[in-house]
């Protein structure tokens, strides 16, 4: 007799659904609907694409910040003869985070507002495919205890770290040295102002610094790869995730973006992941993760590359990185309170309120006022988070325009 072993279907929550992380995973979810279904979508703004993406992958919820919202969008989705439920605000996150039907939670919230969504996914002991960067180096230490308490698996959509996953032995987890791993190289493209004369980086606008060379994302991260705070985030990122010192990550400009990042090992071995610059690969890997996916990608073209070109950094130019790396050094409360500021920062800057330089001044300031303490909680993490933030928007009544 033919027995065959007939699967369940993955239920799939995405948080940040209508954004482009969030957009880019139902992409790649659509070609597989044996695979996966929606189980909810979340959104801020952008309301009228959430009901779009609801009637397209009619999921058995939504989330929406603000009560007259979810009415208006309940109503909406009755209209279209949907059944999908609409729940409200970082309670309404949470239940679809921990709810006992969900497998996997894509966490593609931008910034600090992701954390206790993505933490309750982490202790429901879900399947987290992480792209909220911003989350884990908030609270590291406290995230990564977590998810071993409750033995959620913990898998990076950021392409570089997914590309750093990629190239680690399976058993990374007992100790980089152990396995032999001598330092994780991580790649940068150097954004949009990598040649850019320094003196006009006083006058760019938002939109030059959002307009990335190889990348389409977010404004947030945009602006964050234009300045590098970025990819310092994202060193902060690789040492909780694969439990590396802030010295055993190297960063390395990589302008062409094929080269998603490297590891290397004791023996003289460096290990590549390469592709093209499109999450919907790191997300297809994660989404299957151990199995491999389609993901709608085109095939590398290597004879069209034809050359990859790599150079050292200049913290000159990026203050931000070195910043990023101080604060990971000092550990603590250290990184909660750059995030913080940061996000302050470049809200500003994208409402033109400050110059793009001035982004680095702002962090620079909060982080030689505020003094690092232990974070031992969340309420700690968020302590520190909301005096950075008091202290970012007092920078900015004394010095924006
Ligand atoms: P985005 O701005 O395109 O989307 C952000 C999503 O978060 C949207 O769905 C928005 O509605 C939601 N959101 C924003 N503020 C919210 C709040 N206060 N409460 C609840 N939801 C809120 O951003 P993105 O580019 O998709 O990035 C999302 C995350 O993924 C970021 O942390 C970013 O650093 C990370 N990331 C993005 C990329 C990329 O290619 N875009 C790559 C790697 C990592
Ligand atoms: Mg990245």
């Amino acid at each position: 007799m033919d027995v065959r072993f007939v699967s369940r279907l993955q239920q799939v929550t995405v948080l940040g659904a209508t954004g482009s992380v969030g957009l880019s995973t139902l992409d790649v979810i659509a070609r597989h609907p044996d695979r996966y279904q929606v189980f909810a979508l979340t959104g801020f703004t952008r309301l009228s694409e959430l009901l779009a993406l609801c009637v397209r992958h009619t999921p058995r919820f939504a989330v929406v910040p603000q009560e007259a919202a979810a009415r208006g969008l309940q109503d909406d989705l009755r209209a279209a003869g949907l059944a999908t439920r609409v729940l409200v605000g970082e309670e309404g996150l949470c239940q679809v985070s921990a709810d006992a039907e969900v497998d996997t939670v894509v966490a593609a919230i931008v910034g600090a507002a992701g954390l206790r969504p993505t933490l309750a996914a982490v202790d429901a002991g879900k399947k987290i495919l992480l792209a909220n960067k911003e989350a884990l180096v908030m609270s590291g230490a406290l995230f990564m205890q977590a998810v071993r308490k409750s033995g959620a698996v913990l898998l990076p959509l950021d392409s570089e770290h997914n590309a750093i996953f990629q190239c680690m032995p399976g058993d990374f987890a007992r100790g980089l040295s152990q396995v032999g791993v001598r330092r994780i190289l991580l790649t940068a493209s150097g954004g949009p102002f990598r040649q850019t004369p320094l003196a006009e980086l006083e006058h760019v606008s938002p939109d030059q610094a959002c307009a990335h060379p190889n990348w389409s994302m977010g404004r947030k991260i945009s602006v964050d790869s234009a300045s590098m705070m970025n990819k310092g985030l994202e060193l902060i990122e690789a040492c909780w995730l694969f439990d590396a010192r802030p010295d055993q990550v190297e960063v390395v400009i990589h302008p062409q973006s094929v080269i998603h990042s490297l590891v290397d090992y004791v023996d003289g071995s460096v290990l590549a992941q390469l592709g093209n610059p499109d999450m919907r690969t790191p997300i297809a890997n994660a989404l299957a993760w151990p199995e491999r996916i389609d993901s709608g990608v085109a095939p590398l073209d290597l004879f069209a590359i034809a050359r990859l070109d790599f150079q050292a950094p200049d913290e000159q130019r990026f203050p931000c990185l070195r910043l990023a790396k101080e604060a990971a050094q000092a550990g603590n409360s250290a990184p909660a309170m750059l995030n913080a500021a940061n996000e302050v920062a470049v809200a500003a800057f994208l409402e033109r309120r400050i110059r793009f330089p001035q982004i680095a001044s702002i962090i620079e300031d909060v982080l030689s006022i505020e003094p690092v303490v232990a974070v031992n909680d969340l309420d700690a993490v968020f302590e520190a988070d909301t005096q950075a933030r008091a202290l970012a928007r007092d920078w900015l009544s004394r010095n924006a325009r």
